[in-house]
């Protein structure tokens, strides 16, 4: 077996794990193909979250089933959330896969492989580590991954993995199921991560996790500060404000400290629970963290937030924002919601509306609710109409397109501080900025990697475009990564969008 693809569907998270299990394979001794038709294995990595994630994947599985009859070799494989979700019941279903793998089983591939490649029965390895917690990092010893957006063929952000698994227990949603309980990465481990990304030349890392801010050290190797754990939320009692506590503001700090370098530190997904006190002073005292949090809210009816089990009110929530946007000037929010949450009635939604404009949330992730096997909501019925939920989704996009245009026009005129990712097809310069508002411009100079000030001239639908008024860094990446360290084998590392989990 020489050559793997990767076929990715769903959220970040799956992606980021697409990245890594390529360096798991690549580690092994395989290239990696853009195109099923050119691989000896074919790995689905699953996402089961939102879509209608069987029937893609058994279409997938059609039309490799057609190459596999022509090259009978070819070893089809399942990883993430459905593999984990529906194991020996889709083998059955499904005969043309050879290999059904767990988001926790991914280090133990090569071998699966070999076994495959032996001669061995269609397996299912879909076993949470719950013992021994392993978390996949990036290796930097190895070559980049396919699809590097980078016009200058590097990349300048990376996704660095702190937790995975969800203890909590919101009604709609599977990944408590598929990705088992909260377990957390060593901070050492992390810190370490990031030190090095940055040493290749990474400006900008996104901390993921399923509910990133409930992190925890689990070899407690951070003292909690003095009067931290101390709470005057005014919506959330005492005891339970104390419990939303977390070690993620020092992990926060211990980032800043170790990786002075770093231009940029985001993290997705948090929960509103975990945005505390010192949480949010973390964020008045941290520059590198970004002026934007993605902080998901589901509904604007306190009655279908307790049917999501989400464990906060509207008032908790936009208290906790408020004093987070009071905190750091500027700072702009983004959300998910659902929409047609069984039971939700029009008097519900209506509380969404008034939410998304009184929070003023520059980008809403909404979605139709959907049925998802073993969920807790399956109980309580699909009882809102397809045609209604459609309606009420359009609904809430005209309200928080037009509140995302009229942010994007206020900033026409001002001068914001870039990180340049690569061009565009267009040969335009395209960055983010540091609330994340994607930013293109023109300039005959290269500056993939670098930090620069752009000047705003006109806001479009999603985007900002702008002319360059100055380069802020004086280094390019490579001379960057030299500035701060010994280089090392410096590859590309993938720039993902920024969506929500
Ligand atoms: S929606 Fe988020 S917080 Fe709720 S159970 Fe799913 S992963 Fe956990």
């Amino acid at each position: 077996m020489q050559h793997f693809a990767i076929v990715t569907f769903g959220c970040q998270m799956n992606q980021h794990d697409s990245d890594r299990i390529a360096e798991v394979l690549r580690g092994a001794g395989l290239s990696q193909v853009p195109e099923p038709e050119a691989a000896d294995f074919v790995l689905l990595n699953t996402c089961s979250v939102r879509e209608k994630a069987e029937q893609k994947l058994r279409s997938e599985v059609g039309r490799l089933g057609v190459l596999k009859r022509e090259r009978p070799g070819l070893v089809i494989g399942v990883a993430g959330c459905v593999a984990q979700q529906e194991g020996e019941r889709l083998l059955k279903k499904l005969p043309q896969i050879d290999l059904m793998i767990g988001p926790d089983n991914i280090p133990e591939l090569p071998a699966l492989l070999a076994d495959c490649e032996a001669g061995g029965p269609p397996r299912v390895r879909a076993e949470f580590d719950l013992a021994a917690p392993s978390f996949l990092a990036h290796n930097l010893a190895q070559g980049p991954a396919l699809g590097s957006p980078s016009s200058a063929g590097r990349s300048t952000s990376a996704f660095v993995t702190v937790m995975k698994g969800c203890n909590e227990r919101c009604s709609f949603c599977i990944v408590p199921y598929t990705r088992g309980p909260e377990r957390y990465r060593p901070a050492r481990e992390i810190l370490e991560e990031i030190a090095q990304l940055t040493q290749v030349g990474v400006r900008e890392v996104t901390l993921l996790g399923q509910t990133v801010n409930s992190y925890t050290d689990p070899s407690a190797s951070f003292a909690p500060a003095a009067g931290e754990r101390a709470s005057d939320w005014q919506h959330t009692a005492h005891e339970r404000a104390r419990a939303d506590e977390s070690e993620f503001p020092e992990l926060l700090h211990a980032i800043a400290r170790r990786a002075p370098k770093l231009a940029r530190l985001r993290y997705t997904s948090p929960h509103p629970h975990h945005l505390t006190r010192s949480l949010i002073r973390a964020h008045r005292e941290l520059d590198v963290l970004s002026r934007h949090v993605h902080m998901p809210v589901q509904s604007g009816s306190d009655r279908i937030l307790k049917r999501m089990i989400r464990r906060y009110t509207v008032a908790e929530y936009l208290e906790r924002v408020t004093a987070l946007q009071g905190a750091v000037p500027g700072l702009t929010l983004s959300t998910d919601i659902i929409v047609g949450f069984p039971g939700e009635t029009r008097s519900d939604f209506e509380q969404t509306l008034d939410l998304v404009a009184r929070a003023g949330f520059v980008g809403v992730f909404a979605f139709k609710y959907s049925e998802r096997p073993f969920t807790p909501a399956l109980k309580l019925g699909d009882d809102v109409p397809e045609s209604e939920k459609s309606a009420r989704l359009a609904e809430l996009f005209e309200v928080s397109n037009a509140i995302r245009q009229r942010y994007l026009s206020s900033l026409e005129g001002s001068e914001l501080s870039v990180l340049v990712e690569g061009r565009g097809k267009g040969g335009q310069w395209g960055g983010r900025s540091e609330r994340n508002e994607i930013v293109h411009f023109s300039s005959p100079h290269e500056l993939a990697g670098r930090l620069v000030q752009v000047r705003i001239v006109r806001a479009n639908k999603n985007s900002l475009l702008g002319e360059l008024a100055e380069t802020v860094d004086a280094l390019a990446p490579a001379e960057f990564a030299a500035s701060v360290a010994e280089p090392m084998a410096a590859k590309p590392l993938r720039r993902l969008p920024l969506s929500p989990v």
